[in-house]
């Protein structure tokens, strides 16, 4: 957490301070940025409660320094997908503050009961099956368990779906020995406002909680934040717009931009017409062109489908990715860059303020949460707070 981010010098040397020349790649993860859109949320949220997601080792940024960043800025509540996502981090939430409840999104698993309750997680009871085991293992612990119950509004992926909320509804008793800490539901199309099925959605589950007991409500990930206060209830579950992610596609960004990646210039050499470049000499030169070799490939989660159409940053000029991304390795036409600005040991910036993780998710074909998810585990980590 001491080494200083790589330097914005528009002709960036090999000897970045703080960090080690062996590094191929860096990735800077801004912690005070993911505090701040923390701050964001929760204003844009009414400042009521908002959760934190981290599930996915925290969108790929590192869960370990994203909690605890986290919770200091105020988070209260984490949301991980799994149960052994929730073991691995349960004890350095407890270190952080003594009162996290800590959400397993995924739900109980059969036979696991005994790791949620003696590691004070809490599972998302999913199904009635679910509710039932849960009380089953209540009354054999004879202790009142607390769990969040998931109601499935409409996006028919996971939660209660209509059918058992008429059961609960009948059959009360069903949730004996469980309580309740909060009540959730997804939205389907969040990010896109005009979308009829989130008031469908909110109707059905406004619907649906006269069928419980009552409890915090948590409706809203980040993009429902932004659907306004009718969908905002009591808790928020932001993930991706933490970490910089655009919660509203068809508007500026109202997040901070939290990650910055580069990759080292390892060759750049001269071609010329008819040489070609990479796998499947997919890109023909048609005159002299000069080619950088940069140390980051599909490995590293640089996609493959940025091949041919994705574009990097050298010395303050924007380059063209050209040929097949490779498993280790990507070619920028350098050509338009003066050669004494680009040489090995230099850096080639993949997101950075002219182009951030939106963008390079939009050169890929697919969105900025597969690209956080994709950074891949050789890349050298500097944390900033
Ligand atoms: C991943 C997830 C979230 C967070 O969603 P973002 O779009 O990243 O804000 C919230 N709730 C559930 C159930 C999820 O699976």
């Amino acid at each position: 957490m001491t080494t200083s981010p790589p330097t914005t010098d528009p002709a960036p040397s090999a000897a970045l301070s703080g960090i080690p020349a062996r590094a191929a790649g860096v990735l800077t993860i801004d912690l005070a940025a993911i505090a701040e859109n923390y701050r964001r949320l929760k204003s844009a949220f009414q400042q009521r409660a908002v959760a934190a997601v981290v599930k996915a080792d925290g969108y790929g940024l590192g869960a370990e320094q994203v909690a605890p960043a986290l919770i200091k800025a105020g988070a209260r509540s984490i949301f991980v997908a799994q149960l052994d996502e929730a073991l691995k981090l349960r004890p350095l939430l407890d270190r952080c503050h003594p009162a996290i409840s800590l959400y397993v999104l995924n739900g109980l698993m059969p036979g696991a009961e005994a790791d949620y309750a003696d590691n004070t997680l809490l599972p998302v009871l999913n199904s009635l099956g679910e509710i039932e085991a849960w009380s089953r293992f209540a009354r054999q612990r004879e202790k009142a368990l607390p769990a969040a119950i998931h109601l499935d509004s409409g996006i028919c992926r996971l939660g209660l779906p209509p059918d058992e909320v008429a059961r609960l509804r009948a059959e009360p008793a069903r949730l004996e020995g469980i309580v309740p800490t909060c009540i959730l539901s997804h939205l389907a199309c969040a990010d896109v406002p005009a979308h009829p099925k989130n008031a469908e959605q909110l109707a059905a589950l406004t619907s649906a909680l006269t069928a419980l007991p009552r409890a915090p409500v948590s409706f809203c990930n980040s993009s429902g934040i932004f659907l306004g206060p009718d969908y905002h209830f009591d808790l928020a579950r932001p993930g991706v717009a933490l970490y910089g992610v655009n919660p509203t596609p068809d508007a500026a960004n109202p997040m901070r931009p939290v990650v910055r990646l580069q990759a080292k210039i390892l060759q750049v050499r001269a071609i010329d017409a008819p040489q070609t470049v990479g796998y499947g000499a997919t890109h023909r030169a048609t005159g002299p062109a000069r080619i950088a070799t940069v140390a980051a490939g599909y490995a590293d989660g640089y996609l493959r489908s940025i091949s041919s159409r994705g574009h990097a940053w050298v010395a303050g000029h924007r380059v063209p990715v050209v040929g097949r991304v490779s498993m280790d390795l990507l070619a920028l036409d350098v050509t338009g860059v003066p050669p004494e600005k680009v040489q090995p040991g230099h850096w080639a910036e993949l997101v950075n303020a002219e182009q951030d993780v939106d963008a390079l998710a939009a050169e890929a074909g697919t969105i900025g949460y597969e690209i956080l998810t994709s950074l891949g585990a050789r890349y050298h980590r500097v944390y900033l707070d």
